[in-house]
């Protein structure tokens, strides 16, 4: 998604070898405009494919996840990740290693959002080893509910998180994908949408 790439380039910032800080429009401060716009490429590609729920794992998957949901007209739920005295029953969880956290949370959501007949899109910010998409996964087969796709606003394509979660069986479509930070400059690989 050009847009993305154009404000990738103008506004992100790399850090050490393998993290990208877009903290101005998307993982503190947030553009809601080019949200929306990329929620209604997301959702364009999965439109067909009659998803019923869209799931995301706190803080910054929420942003994109909201306008992909609000252009599906379906609803949006995210795992949470600390434990909450109101989630009392039913609930679902998996394990998270933190790629820039580097520490491993539980992750979970209540079960009764999630049922068998639903057809899930999962979204995040960030796709870089896999770990909180193979952890939403989880957690949504536990529901016997089926994936249908995982979104992706950026994806790092030099690590290793597609393939784990094609392996998995389920298809990944990013709206900009990273392929290396050579020479401290961003070089984007082609993106699925
Ligand atoms: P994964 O689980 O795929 O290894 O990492 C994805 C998660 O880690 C995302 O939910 C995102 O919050 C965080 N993350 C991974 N790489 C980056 C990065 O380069 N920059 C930022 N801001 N977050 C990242």
């Amino acid at each position: 998604m050009k847009l993305l790439e154009d404000r990738i380039r103008r506004d992100g910032n790399i850090l050490g070898e393998h993290i990208l800080k877009v903290d101005s429009f998307l993982t503190h401060q947030v553009d809601y405009q080019l949200m929306r716009d990329m929620g209604q490429v997301l959702a364009d590609k999965y439109r067909a494919a009659g998803i019923t729920k869209v799931v995301t794992i706190e803080a910054s998957g929420i942003a994109p996840a909201i306008y992909v949901a609000e252009a599906l007209d379906v609803p949006m739920i995210f795992a949470k990740k600390h434990k909450n005295i109101t989630m009392t029953e039913g609930i679902l969880t998996a394990e998270v290693y933190s790629f820039t956290k580097q520490v491993t949370s539980t992750v979970s959501i209540a079960g009764k959002f999630l049922d068998n007949n639903d057809k899930v899109l999962i979204i995040d910010d960030f796709l870089a080893n896999g770990q909180a998409a193979k952890g939403l996964i989880d957690i949504i087969e536990q529901a016997g509910s089926t994936v249908v796709g995982v979104g992706i606003v950026i994806e790092k394509s030099f690590q290793d998180g597609r393939q784990l979660i094609e392996e998995m069986g389920v298809a990944v479509t990013s709206l900009a994908r990273i392929e290396s930070f050579a020479g401290g400059q961003l070089h984007f690989a082609p993106a699925d949408a």
